[in-house]
């Protein structure tokens, strides 16, 4: 844990996990421990643990999934490398598509920023669409802004809960 200095800026990120391979609920509760011990990083909070119905190739287990945040003086993209690292610790394999895995760490949102390259697009695109994302997020952060989108309330009217379910 880094201390503070007058000269650094700290920004709030929000970051999705999930996972539905080797005890789930056990990657997504040491990755936010993990996510608590980053460098350049404080004042973590998290969601519930959720459960819900897989996306991408079917025939998949269920996701344990759950919303974190914390402030950071990282870049977006050290961030992302800073995920990513993690994600490798769990031994996470890309195979395919939106295929089953160990860990997976979404950058949600960095701050206010928009941000599109070749590594990173923030905010997230898929926030608006996945249940998964925006409940336990509204669970940690309902008055969140989510830049060039319609309110986190505004998408949860327009995204049902359907099965998912806090654990
Ligand atoms: P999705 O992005 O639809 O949730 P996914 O999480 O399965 O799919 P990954 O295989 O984990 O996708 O990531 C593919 C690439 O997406 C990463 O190598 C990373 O460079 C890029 N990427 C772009 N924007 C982001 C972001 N906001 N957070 C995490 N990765 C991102
Ligand atoms: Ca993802
Ligand atoms: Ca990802």
């Amino acid at each position: 844990m880094a201390e503070s200095s007058s000269t650094e800026t700290w920004t709030r990120c929000y970051i999705g996990l999930g996972s539905n391979l080797e005890h789930p609920v056990t990657q997504v509760a040491t990755a936010l421990l993990e996510l608590e011990r980053l460098d350049h990083c404080r004042a973590l909070v998290h969601s519930s643990l959720y459960r819900s119905d897989p996306v991408g190739p079917p025939g998949q287990p269920d996701y344990i999934n759950a919303v974190a945040s914390v402030e950071t003086t990282l870049s977006p993209i050290e961030l992302l490398d800073a995920l990513q690292a993690i994600e490798q610790q769990h031994q996470r394999v890309r195979i395919q598509h939106w295929g089953p895995r160990t860990l997976d760490l979404d950058l949600l949102l960095y701050g206010d920023q928009q941000i599109s390259s070749e590594r990173l697009t923030v905010p997230h695109p898929f926030i608006q669409a996945r249940n998964f994302v925006l409940y336990p997020l509204a669970e940690i952060a309902p008055e969140v802004h989510i830049p060039n989108q319609i309110s986190l309330a505004n998408c949860l009217e327009h995204c049902e809960n359907g099965t998912l379910e806090p654990i």
